[in-house]
């Protein structure tokens, strides 16, 4: 994203990573996941699951921002995100972890 003025403390601005989960024989494929996500990180995979649907996968590896929407916005309790821990800041420079 450009920004059309920069923050001050911009340097000091940790943006938060997340891991996903997906439990692939939940999923009925419904897509919402892949749609709503705001990084892109989703798309639903080529191969089937057991129910026979389609199952989202990680197309976007390190894009995840943890926002877990993909979590909140799923019926079938499928996908969940947790945060990676946050990459240290420069030496001498406390950092804020931004979601
Ligand atoms: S947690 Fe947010 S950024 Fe990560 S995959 Fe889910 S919707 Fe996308
Ligand atoms: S929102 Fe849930 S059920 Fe729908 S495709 Fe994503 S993981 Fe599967």
């Amino acid at each position: 994203m450009q920004y059309w003025r920069e923050p001050l403390d911009s340097h000091r601005i940790v943006i938060a990573r997340g891991e996903l989960v997906i439990f692939e024989d939940r999923c009925k494929g419904c897509g919402f996941c892949v749609e709503y996500c705001p990084r892109d990180v989703l798309a639903l995979a080529k191969r089937f699951n057991r129910k026979g649907y389609h199952p989202p996968e990680v197309v976007r590896t390190g894009e995840c921002v943890n926002c877990s929407l993909c979590e909140m916005i799923c019926p079938e309790f499928a996908i969940f995100s947790y945060a990676e821990a946050p990459a240290a800041a420069p030496a001498g420079e406390a950092s804020e972890v931004q979601p």
